[in-house]
């Protein structure tokens, strides 16, 4: 707490759910955290006007009444970035839910708080600097292994710098002295594995850097057509039972990312326990480990205060920056950002602030905005050239599935890829029920210069022409609705036939399958390859008179669909040149039919 704020005691004159305005104010700053009352609740300053100042207050208001006491802690709302966040599950105000339930019961009680860290746990520290060394901000002193998975890098803080004058090896607690930095102005600083850092404000960064490789996450429908890069951006709607759940838990285990941060605001209580009970679960594909060991989970029910909510995102993020700064690639999932427009909305209203569209407030555009620029590949803070990317995916949750919703009409704006599920899909079993023809990604030429650098042009090629063949399809079924099939022309029956293949061969990936749930670039490759053999060579042999129900009754056409279980990519490249042979072969038994 600093001194300045520490006698600015104000009190409570009015309470609206979770605002509070109070008065007295004066000195204190927008944002700064104040407690209030004799529990210490801990609320926000939002708005300065005069000496009143309204505050949002992250715990039930119940019982505050005017000329309640108003403390103003003189710092904003920040969290605590240290080893230990890993496996850690949080509220919107980094308040350890698993720690406060085993000290408190299932509830949250007010005014019940413990330290985002553990305190009293040693961490085995290995320093990379020695004495002398004259540092940057960002600078790497060292390491910890915070769990089997990741080693976590402690950085100097971003407001420091200097030259080293004492560094430790051994073990510590997040709170002791590991060493001692002079600064450039001579003042020592003592230094810890951890740091504070406020929420609503970005960590800095070096360059931000084009993005350019992609975020493989070995799903063919994104990684193939709808790619998301590295420190990119991608918003999904998610009607119920479209198998969002799914789509999140493949990308948190699969995607090239190696921390995860998934900040959960919650329709229903239920389904944040749902997220609590089934994320824990998960295990991390590579070393057989659980999942969390490279995650942070941060909860918000509904039925926790709408302030802590709105805080969640930012608290999301930050933490999210912070392992990004390590040189880390971090994938951020926001499910749903919805809910938390709608805690602005309702937080705005209390303000009685002018509403926008449907009640929101003016801004809410731009908060949006700034949250998914909070996105990026960057290098970052420090000497080394070490290059971290921090991507977002943030689910939307509309009003009956509207997509004229102004947040996903916000979100749109500034995200560049759109997964759009559909539940039509899902009714039709088709998953992952990403529609094809309403997905996009504006990573295009990004992603076209990295396969061509990576696989070769021909795979772009390949890309382009499958989907033309995905898009004419719904044409040509528009025409067969209306006149029927019999009107398509031979061709455009293997027109349509391909693009069945391509959905249900290629498109269709089974997330409980074994092997069919994750598919290398190179097998997905191979494997589009292989599917849209037929259409190339059915094309020939069309033009060779080839009737094509005998095309499409060839038996191989099953082993077409059986491809993508299996995980040799020479099985596929064989099976190609068979279906090749096969189809050529029918071409043939036509000639001597008309020899005979
Ligand atoms: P949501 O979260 O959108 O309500 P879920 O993610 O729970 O929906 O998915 C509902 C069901 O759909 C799952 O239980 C599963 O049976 C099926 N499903 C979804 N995605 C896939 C997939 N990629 N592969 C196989 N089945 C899937």
């Amino acid at each position: 707490m600093s001194d300045k704020h520490k006698d600015i005691i104000g009190s409570v004159v009015k309470i609206s759910g979770p605002l509070v305005v109070a008065k007295n104010m004066t000195g204190s700053a927008m944002y700064d955290l104040v407690q209030l009352g004799k529990d210490k609740l801990i609320g926000e300053i939002i708005e300065l006007k005069g000496d009143l100042a309204s505050i949002q207050v992250y715990e039930e208001t119940e019982g505050i009444g005017p000329g309640a006491e108003v403390h103003s802690l003189g710092e904003p709302l920040s969290v605590t970035l240290g080893p230990g966040l890993l496996t850690s599950i949080y509220d919107g105000v980094q308040r350890p839910l698993d720690v406060i339930r085993q000290n408190a019961g299932p509830f949250i009680h007010r005014g019940v708080s413990a330290p985002p860290l553990d305190l009293k746990k040693k961490w085995d520290f290995k320093p990379s600097v020695k004495k002398g060394d004259k540092l940057n901000p960002g600078d790497i002193i060292g390491t910890v292994d915070e769990t089997e998975l990741i080693e976590h890098k402690i950085m100097l803080p971003p407001d420091v710098s200097g030259t080293i004058k004492e560094i430790s090896e051994g073990k510590y607690t997040i709170e002791d002295k590991i060493g001692i930095i002079t600064s450039n102005d001579k003042k020592d600083v003592e230094l810890k594995l951890a740091h504070k850092w406020p929420v609503r404000l970005s960590r800095p960064i070096r360059k931000k850097l084009p993005p350019d490789i992609p975020l493989i996450t070995g799903q063919r429908t994104i990684d193939t057509f709808f790619t998301v890069m590295k420190g990119g951006t991608a918003c999904v709607p998610g009607p119920f039972g479209s198998g969002k759940t799914v789509i999140q838990h493949q990308l948190a285990k699969y995607a090239d990312a190696q921390v995860i941060v998934y900040v959960g605001c919650g329709e229903r209580g239920n389904e944040m326990t749902d997220v609590l009970t089934e994320f824990p679960e998960l295990k991390d594909p590579k070393s057989g480990l659980p999942l969390m060991k490279r995650t942070v989970l941060i909860a918000n029910t509904s039925n926790m205060p709408v302030a802590a909510r709105e805080a969640s995102v930012y608290t999301g993020i930050t933490i999210a920056e912070y392992y990004r700064d390590m040189g880390y690639s971090v994938a951020v999932m926001a499910d749903s950002t919805s809910r938390w427009a709608e805690a602005m909305r309702e937080i705005s209203g209390r303000l009685e602030e002018m509403p926008g569209e449907e009640g929101y407030p003016a801004y809410m555009g731009k908060r949006i905005a700034e949250f998914y620029a909070r996105a990026g590949r960057v290098l970052c803070n420090g000497s080394d050239e070490r290059i971290g990317a921090l991507s977002v995916v943030g689910a939307v949750s509309p009003p009956g599935g509207d997509l004229g919703d102004p947040v996903v009409q916000s979100t749109l704006r500034v995200v560049r890829v759109f997964w759009s599920l559909e539940d039509t899909l899902a009714f039709r079993r088709h998953f992952p029920a990403i529609s094809w023809l309403n997905s996009y990604s504006l990573y295009a030429d990004n992603i076209e210069e990295y396969y061509k650098k990576e696989i070769g042009k021909q795979y772009n090629v390949l890309r382009r022409e499958a989907m033309k063949i995905l898009q004419q399809e719904s044409e040509l079924q528009e025409i067969v609705r209306l006149v029927g099939e019999e009107s398509l022309s031979p061709k455009e029956r293997l027109v349509l036939e391909s693009a069945r293949s391509l959905r249900e061969d290629f498109l269709q990936q089974d997330a409980f399958d074994d092997v069919d749930t994750y598919c290398p670039l190179e097998k997905q490759f191979a494997l589009l390859r292989l599917v849209y053999s037929f259409y190339t060579e059915g094309m020939k042999a069309i033009d060779n008179n080839v009737d094509v129900e005998k095309l499409f009754s060839l038996p191989i056409r099953e082993d077409i669909a059986r491809a993508k279980y299996l995980s040799e990519i020479g099985e596929l490249e064989k099976l190609e040149q068979e279906v090749a042979k096969k189809i050529s072969n029918l071409k043939q038994k036509k000639e001597t039919d008309k020899k005979e």
